[in-house]
């Protein structure tokens, strides 16, 4: 097992953004009484959209995930910042819930605007959402967001469809409404060449397990990527037979992806080298090169 830090994170030193590029670009309206679905990202606030900034700066109200980070929700121009997320307070808020109060703060004519974690449509539920008010008549736009598989995976030095070593890439949940494994095809997963699974720390001895009685190899290397894109990206690679210890000993709470395929053996060599390290709110304290990560 082996884990690391944000590679180079230590040394790099934050100076101000300058936004005069963006002053020359107009935005859509955000339309009193409408909803904007609004990926965040997965967690540098350096990799909100535009559109996701526009919205931080107009909206009325913000009801976001927990997953949202606390950089990302200062930046919002509105004290109105509802968390809806399932982590909130420890309880759950129903998707229905979320939904309703979607459409009555639209209706009172508010700029709603609902931030979400990475991609609003990647086990996101911002179908659900978009669906319901749809429904109930009131306007949206859905703003995507770089997702956990695609930027937090990029940014833990692992080229998803390296040429020649991956055709192919599946992005799967792991766990069902129940918390357990999901009823997901082992004989088709353990054909493809590279899986992402989100969700799916606390099943990772068992999607492993099933992975090797579909023909993987045991010693094949599988990584944990928590935090990433954060300050607090980790990345711990362990192996298809080791995987539920490894995933035991990590974070519980810290959001992590899954990652299986050959393409986790070119980490070794794009990840020394790789900055990666995120855009802060304020100013980052200058950390002398070399200095311990
Ligand atoms: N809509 C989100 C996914 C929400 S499901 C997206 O497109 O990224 C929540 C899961 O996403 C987490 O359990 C974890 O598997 C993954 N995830 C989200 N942010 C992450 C991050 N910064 N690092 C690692 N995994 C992350």
């Amino acid at each position: 097992m082996s884990g690391d830090s944000t590679a180079l994170h230590a040394g790099i030193l934050h100076v101000p953004i300058n936004l005069a590029t963006a002053a020359r670009l107009y935005a859509p309206d955000f339309c009193p009484g409408s909803v904007w679905l609004v990926g965040a990202g997965p967690g540098d606030p350096g990799l909100l959209s535009l559109h996701a900034l526009h919205a931080l700066n107009t909206a009325d109200v913000v009801l976001h995930d927990a997953l949202v980070s606390r950089d990302i929700l200062a930046l919002a121009a509105t004290p109105r910042l509802h968390s809806v997320g399932k982590r909130a307070g420890g309880t759950r808020t129903h998707q229905m819930r979320i939904n309703q109060k979607l459409i009555a703060l639209a209706q009172e004519g508010n700029r709603v605007m609902r931030l979400k974690g990475g991609d609003p449509l990647i086990f996101g539920r911002g179908g659900e959402e978009a669906l319901a008010l749809a429904a109930a008549g009131v306007t949206f736009r859905i703003v995507p967001g770089i997702s956990a598989g695609v930027g937090g995976t990029a940014s833990a030095g692992i080229p998803l469809t390296h040429r020649t070593l991956a055709r192919s890439v599946v992005f799967a949940t792991g766990h069902d409404v129940q918390g357990e494994v999901p009823d997901l095809d082992f004989a088709a997963l353990a054909q493809t060449d590279v899986l992402v699974f989100y969700m799916a720390l606390r099943q990772a001895d068992a999607i492993a397990t099933r992975l090797i009685a579909a023909g993987r190899a045991p010693d094949e290397a599988i990584a944990f990527v928590s935090g990433a894109t954060t300050s607090q990206q980790l990345v711990t690679v362990a192996t298809l037979g080791t995987a539920g210890g490894t995933a035991a000993r990590l974070d519980q709470h810290a959001p992590t992806l899954i990652v299986v395929g050959p393409v986790l053996a070119l980490r070794e060599m794009i990840a020394p080298l790789q900055q990666a390290a995120p855009m802060t709110l304020e100013p980052a304290p200058y950390a002398a090169a070399g200095a311990v990560q």
